[in-house]
Formats: C-alpha cells, sequence, structure tokens
C-alpha cells in the first residue's frame, strides 16, 4: 500500500498542528525512586486489598460496565460533599473531562485561556480539539495578573477559561476574590480544576451557587488512585448534560468504578496518606531551603517547585542516582532553572535531599 503512488503520506493528511505537536512525554522510571508524576508514594492497606482481589475475581467482566456508574455517582457525592444540586460528569481521568469540554466549546474561532505556566493538557488539549488557545502570563511569583487576564478577556471574549487552584506546576493557590473576578468579567465559562485539593484545605466547592458559568474539575488521581484514571466534572446541569453528549459510552470502566468505590468508603485512609503527605511537605520545605544557592516555592499541592543554578545539570545528576524528578528549566521563561519534586515517602524525599545536597556540594 505505501508504495502506491496515489497513496498519502501522513504528512499530507493529518493535520499540521498534529504534525508540529510533540507528545506528552512520559519519562521511563523502572528502577528509580520516582518523585516526577505528583502521584501519592503509598499504596493500599492489606485489608483493602484483600476486599479489592474479592470483587476483582467476581466482577463480570464480559459484560460492559454500567454506563451511568449511577452507585459510584452516589458514592462520590457522599465523599467528596458534592451540592446535591450539582451534576456531576466522570471522565477516565480528569484529562478526558478537559477534553470533553474542550470539544464542547470548539465552535470556529473560540478561544479557550488559561495561564502561563500552566498544566500543559490546557493548551495541548486545545489543539487537540482544535479550539484556539490563549495563554496569560503570571507574575513572576506565579501569581494571578487580574489586568492581564481582564484585558485578554474584554479582547478575546473567551468560550471557557481553564485554572487549576493549586496550579500545576508552581503549586500556589491562586487569590480566590481575583478568581470570583474573573468569574464574574468572563462571557464564558470558567473550569476550576481542583486536582491537587486534599492537600490545600481550600475549595471553590462552595463558590458554584452564586457563579452559573463555574465549572470545578476534581481527580483521584493525586489522592492514591492515580491507576484507576478517574475524573469528575461538577457543575450546573444546564451546561454538564451537553458536556455528557460528548462522554464516551463505558468510558470508566468496571475496576475503576469497582475500586473507587470500595475506597471511598474509607475516606479516613486516603485523609491519613494526604496529611502525611502534607507533614513530608513542610520537612521537604525546611531542607531544600536550608540548601545554598536554592530558591524553594511555597506549594499548597504535593509538589514543590524550585529554582537552582544548573538546572539542567542537576537534573541529570539526581537521574544518575537514580532519582527522577521534573525539569521544567526551557518549559516556559518564568521556570527558567526550575525542577518540580513531587512528595515521597520520608525515605524517598530523605534520600532525594541527600543527593541534592551531594550534587551542590560538588558543584560548589
Ligand atoms: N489537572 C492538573 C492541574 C494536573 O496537574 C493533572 C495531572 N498532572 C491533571 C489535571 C490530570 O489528572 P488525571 O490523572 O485525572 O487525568
Amino acid at each position: 500500500m505505501g508504495d502506491m503512488p496515489n497513496s498519502y503520506t501522513p504528512d499530507q493528511i493529518i493535520r499540521p498542528e498534529i504534525l508540529a505537536l510533540s507528545a506528552y512525554h512520559v519519562s521511563p522510571a523502572t528502577g528509580m525512586i520516582k518523585l516526577d508524576a505528583m502521584e501519592n508514594p503509598y499504596t493500599l492497606p492489606a485489608v483493602l486489598r484483600d476486599e479489592i482481589a474479592q470483587l476483582a475475581a467476581e466482577a463480570p467482566v464480559n459484560r460492559y460496565p454500567d454506563a451511568s456508574a449511577a452507585s459510584l455517582i452516589a458514592t462520590l457525592r457522599e465523599a467528596l460533599a458534592i451540592p446535591p444540586d450539582m451534576a456531576v460528569l466522570l471522565g477516565n481521568g480528569s484529562d478526558e473531562v478537559i477534553q470533553i469540554i474542550a470539544m464542547a466549546m470548539a465552535r470556529p474561532g473560540a478561544v479557550l485561556m488559561s495561564v502561563e505556566p500552566a498544566f500543559v493538557m490546557f493548551r495541548m488539549i486545545a489543539t487537540f480539539a482544535r479550539i484556539d488557545y490563549v495563554g496569560v502570563p503570571l507574575n513572576s511569583d506565579f501569581s494571578l495578573n487580574l489586568d492581564a487576564m481582564l484585558a485578554a478577556i474584554e479582547k478575546h471574549q473567551p468560550a471557557v477559561i481553564f485554572l487549576a487552584y493549586p496550579n500545576n506546576p508552581t503549586g500556589n493557590l491562586f487569590d480566590a476574590k481575583m478568581i470570583s473576578r474573573i468569574i464574574e468579567a468572563t462571557p464564558g465559562l470558567v473550569v476550576v480544576d481542583e486536582a491537587y485539593h486534599v492537600f490545600a484545605d481550600k475549595s471553590l466547592m462552595g463558590e458554584l451557587a452564586r457563579h452559573p458559568n463555574l465549572l470545578l474539575m476534581r481527580t483521584l488521581s493525586k489522592v492514591g488512585l492515580a491507576g484507576l484514571r478517574l475524573g469528575l466534572l461538577i457543575g450546573r446541569s444546564e451546561w454538564l448534560v451537553q458536556m455528557e453528549k460528548l462522554r464516551l459510552p463505558y468510558n470508566v470502566g468496571i475496576m475503576t468504578q469497582l475500586i473507587a468505590k470500595a475506597v471511598l468508603r474509607h475516606p479516613d485512609i486516603l485523609l491519613q496518606q494526604a496529611t502525611a503527605i502534607k507533614t513530608e511537605r513542610a520537612e521537604m520545605n525546611r531542607r531544600l531551603s536550608a540548601l545554598a544557592g536554592i530558591q524553594v516555592f511555597h506549594s499548597d499541592a504535593n509538589f514543590i517547585l524550585f529554582r537552582i543554578n544548573e538546572a539542567n545539570q542537576v537534573f541529570q545528576a539526581l537521574k544518575q542516582r537514580g532519582i527522577l524528578i521534573k525539569n521544567l528549566n526551557g518549559t516556559h521563561p518564568l521556570l527558567k532553572d526550575c525542577l518540580r519534586v513531587t512528595i515521597g515517602t520520608p525515605d524517598e524525599n530523605t534520600q532525594f535531599c541527600t543527593a541534592l545536597h551531594a550534587i551542590i556540594d560538588r558543584s560548589a
């Protein structure tokens, strides 16, 4: 086929903006201390693992899962205290929820707006879905530049604005009053992505009732269930019934439904793990701040962003010592010389800090 003179090559028929994309990069991490992807480092307790094994053994995997995932949604409503008058849409991770929203809004000329730096999938998915992307730079301390946001809203009249609260990769919470101003100023939707909510003690869930154009995203990925792939969109049903039309049938598999329900019946377990991660975050912040030549940024998430001289070399030297973090140097001018480390177990964090200390000493 490939040799036939009239057959197309990829660059002839794949959209140019897709040809120009680099695929989302996931670093190989076998055998490494993995502190690159904001995962929870703790597994589930043995009793819960036994319960899950039993559920898996009995699951009717020959059948499609419950398409509406009604029982899982009921469990989530209770576990996350979702206001009863708000609708819920489930995605295969919140990535899929972002994609559904972008597809729904992608009329010709429509704009999806976010801040920069932000979670890269906002921009990538805009390209996938063929909706124009506008990124408004944050201030150098990673706070919202409200004037720039309001001017960009005025100019571009975005169909939808994505704001992560706390933000990735910077870790900070934006000012809630500024977010309210943005919600009130925009003619379109504002989606507040609360992926890191459990580590922040703050949420805009209570604001849903006040703002008809506000939607909220959550995910189970950062609380300890990244492997399940379950994300949620919460908001008024007038919006969500439209988005539901784009949700692929059976997008949440039977194992995800069963396991998520089983784990959410024990909210204390995930909560304890989140508390341990927050304690370790404070410890990590203290240790990093004590090292010479490092600028540590405050984090309300399960990772810490820091700036260090020779960031590329430090990243590589850590990798050589079997420690994988995220190198953000070169991804955005505001992230010059910045690395991001996910909070791991106390032992992993100690190994990371010790290695970093040794690398800095060597280069001094
Ligand atoms: N939103 C933000 C802000 C994130 O940082 C991430 C993961 N890096 C996601 C969403 C995606 O989460 P999920 O695993 O639910 O697709």
